[in-house]
């Protein structure tokens, strides 16, 4: 595997099919499945790992943001890639750049009130990452369920060469999602932090009960999440997977997306739901670091 910290070295480097997988580093077992989906399909396999200052806001964790490049790099040897792409802030914005891209529409709802800006500075830098690498795919986790959505949007709206790829969620065994910023986590904070992905069950069990309703499903994780006491819900709710628009009733592709925040640490997750084609909901909770299979249900 190689570092390169240059666009222009990258470029040198690509062979065949190139996917990338965009990261901000410290990784984990999630960044390491977007890796993993990336080397089953691609020739060459590039990672890039850059702490976007753009996408933080003010007295966000920028500063104090978790790096740890050495044992990244052996992480991503380990996980198959070819190029790691760890571009110095001078060579990612060597002047501060005049040009954002912003996919208004999307960034509104969820997590666009609390993080101003911050769908911006991601579509940005993602877009620079794909004009400068040009790679034909990409690979980003539904975790990030609004940004992938932003990035999904970005890439249709502009017509950009290259095939996005949504990859499941990835979870610890007690079902937090993994996380960089986990290890802001206290011992109490992490324990009650489970407490996301029960209110998500809930939902999921409530859909394969046949529960429909937009507000119903919100009413089931509200409830939830406030069994515990160190849980604070910021906001939850169901949307259309390609617009982010809040849907009434389950009725096509959507998630059903929350933020919390444990000990003062603010967490995201989210469910997926997709229709058969006999009108049956099927259910994606993601995948669980002890069990081999995808957790689904489906009615
Ligand atoms: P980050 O380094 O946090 O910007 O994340 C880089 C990529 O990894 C994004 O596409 C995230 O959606 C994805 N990712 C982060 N956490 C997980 C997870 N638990 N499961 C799957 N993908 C993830």
């Amino acid at each position: 595997m190689r570092l390169v910290t240059t666009f222009a070295e990258v470029r040198r480097q690509r062979r065949g099919v190139v996917g990338l997988v965009p990261t901000m580093g410290f990784f984990h077992e999630g960044h390491l499945s977007l890796m993993k989906a990336a080397r089953a399909d691609c020739d060459t396999v590039l990672v890039s790992l850059f702490v976007n200052p753009l996408q933080f806001g003010a007295g966000e964790d920028l500063d104090r943001y978790p790096r740890d490049l050495e044992r990244d790099q052996g992480l991503a040897v380990a996980a198959g890639v070819d190029v790691l792409f760890a571009p110095p802030l001078e060579e990612m914005y060597p002047r501060t750049p005049a040009t954002a891209v912003t996919v208004a529409a999307l960034s509104a709802g969820l997590c666009g009130p609390a993080r101003p800006g911050h769908f911006s500075g991601v579509a940005t830098v993602v877009a620079k990452l794909l004009g400068g690498l040009q790679p034909q795919r990409a690979y980003f986790g539904r975790k990030d369920a609004q940004q992938l959505a932003v990035i999904r949007r970005l890439v249709a709206d502009l017509s950009l060469p290259v095939e996005v790829v949504g990859c499941p969620i990835i979870r610890e065994e007690d079902g937090l999602a993994l996380s960089s910023r986990n290890i802001y986590l206290g011992g109490d904070g992490r324990t009650a932090a489970a407490v996301l992905w029960r209110a998500l069950s809930a939902a999921a069990a409530g859909v394969e009960g046949g529960e429909r309703r937009g507000a119903a499903l919100k009413e089931l994780v509200a409830t939830r999440v406030a069994q515990q006491a160190e849980a604070r819900l910021e906001y939850a709710e169901l949307v259309d997977a390609e617009d982010v628009e809040p849907l009434e009733h389950l009725d096509r592709a959507s998630f059903f997306a929350l933020a919390a925040h444990v000990d003062g640490v603010r967490l995201i997750d989210n469910v997926h739901f997709w229709m058969n084609e006999d009108g049956r909901v099927k259910s994606e909770l993601g995948v669980r670091l002890d069990g081999p299979s995808i957790l689904y249900g489906e009615r």
